[in-house]
C-alpha cells in the first residue's frame, strides 16, 4: 500500500487567512464594517506572550482591528473582570479572547463566563456550548473548526463515515464530536477510561488524537487508508540537549498505513489561528445582523 497523503495545515491555514481578508474587505466596503479582537495577556508567559503577537500580527494581515492589552502577572480576577465588562460594551470590539492559561490568583471559568458569548471568539462560553449542541447558531472551538476542515481536505465528504475521537476536552474533543456529528459522521468518543483503545482506534475512517500523550496512537491501530488528524503538541527531549514537538500519533507508523495525516508541527497548529480570525467576522457579522460574506460561507 502506498503511504498516506500529508495534509498540509500551512497551506490550507493561508487559504482560509486569504478567504478572511476578502471578506473583511467587503464587509468594509459595503457595510463600512471593521471586524475588531481583543486579545488580553495576563502576566508574561513566553509561549503565551508569541502566541499572543502571533495573533494580533495575523488580524491586522487580515484587515481588521487587533486590540491587545496585557495585563500584569499579579492583576486580580476583580480588575480582569473589569476589563471584559469594558470590552463588552465596546461596540468597535466584536472577538474577545482571554489566553490561557491564567495566573492562579484568577478563576478561568468565572472568566469565560463573563465574555458576551456573542463576542466569545475562543467559543468557550456555555451559551456557545448549548448552541453547538442544539444546532443554533454559535461561535464554536477554533481547534475543532480547524480539525473539520483538514478532515475535509482528505475527504470532501464526510457523511456516514466512523470517526473516533480520543480525548474528551471542553475545548477539543467534545465539541468536534458536535461538529463531526453535524458532518453525519458516527462519532465515538474515547478517552482515559476506554477498554481497549487500539480496537477502539482501528475502527475509525476518521481518528482524531486530542489527548496530549507522544506518540501514543501506532500504526497498528489505524484502519488502512483512515485519515488521522494529531491534535496532540508535545515537547519531547531529542537526546543532543535539544527539545522537538511531536504530535499524539507515531506518524512515521501511521503514515504507512493511513491514507491522510496531519503532521505535526503544520498540520492543526496553523489552522487554530485562521479558524479564530473566521470567528470574530462571523462573530461581527452576526452582532450586525449582517450576512456571513461568500468568501466564508462553508467556514
Ligand atoms: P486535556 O488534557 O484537557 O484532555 C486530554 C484528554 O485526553 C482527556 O479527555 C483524557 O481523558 C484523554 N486522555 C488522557 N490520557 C489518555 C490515554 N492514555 N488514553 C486515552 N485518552 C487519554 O487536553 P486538550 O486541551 O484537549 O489538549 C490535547 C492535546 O492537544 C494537547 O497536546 C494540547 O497541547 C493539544 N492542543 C493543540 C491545539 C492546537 O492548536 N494544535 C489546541 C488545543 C490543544
Amino acid at each position: 500500500m502506498s503511504e498516506a497523503t500529508i495534509i498540509d495545515g500551512k497551506a490550507l491555514a493561508a487559504r482560509v487567512q486569504e478567504r478572511v481578508r476578502a471578506a473583511v474587505e467587503e464587509l468594509r466596503e459595503r457595510h463600512g464594517l471593521v471586524p475588531g479582537l481583543a486579545v488580553v495577556l495576563v502576566g508574561d508567559d513566553p509561549a503565551s506572550r508569541v502566541y499572543v503577537r502571533n495573533k494580533g500580527r495575523r488580524t491586522v494581515e487580515a484587515g481588521m482591528k487587533s486590540f491587545e492589552y496585557h495585563l500584569p502577572a499579579d492583576t486580580t480576577e476583580e480588575a480582569l473582570l473589569e476589563r471584559i465588562a469594558r470590552l463588552n460594551a465596546a461596540s468597535e470590539v466584536h472577538g474577545i479572547l482571554v489566553q490561557l492559561p491564567l495566573p492562579e490568583q484568577i478563576n478561568p471559568q468565572r472568566v469565560i463566563d463573563a465574555i458576551d458569548p456573542d463576542k466569545d471568539v475562543d467559543g468557550f462560553h456555555v451559551i456557545n456550548a448549548g448552541r453547538l449542541a442544539v444546532g443554533r447558531p454559535a461561535l464554536v472551538p477554533c481547534t475543532p473548526l480547524g480539525c473539520v476542515l483538514l478532515a475535509r481536505q482528505a475527504r470532501a465528504d464526510l457523511e456516514g463515515l466512523e470517526a473516533v475521537i480520543i480525548g474528551r476536552s471542553n475545548i477539543v474533543g467534545k465539541p468536534l464530536a458536535q461538529l463531526l456529528l453535524r458532518e453525519n459522521c458516527t462519532v465515538t468518543i474515547a478517552h482515559s477510561r476506554t477498554r481497549d483503545l487500539p480496537r477502539v482506534a482501528h475502527r475509525a475512517d476518521v481518528l482524531v488524537a486530542a489527548v496530549g500523550r507522544p506518540r501514543l496512537v501506532r500504526g497498528d491501530w489505524i484502519k488502512p487508508g483512515a485519515t488521522v488528524i494529531d491534535v496532540g503538541i508535545n515537547r519531547v527531549e531529542t537526546g543532543d540537549g535539544k527539545a522537538r514537538l511531536v504530535g499524539d500519533v507515531a506518524f512515521d507508523e501511521a503514515k504507512a498505513v493511513a491514507g491522510a495525516i496531519t503532521p505535526v508541527p503544520g498540520g492543526v497548529g496553523p489552522m487554530t489561528i485562521a479558524m479564530l480570525l473566521t470567528n470574530a467576522v462571523k462573530a461581527a457579522c452576526m452582532q450586525r445582523g449582517i450576512a456571513l460574506p461568500r468568501a466564508l460561507e462553508d467556514l
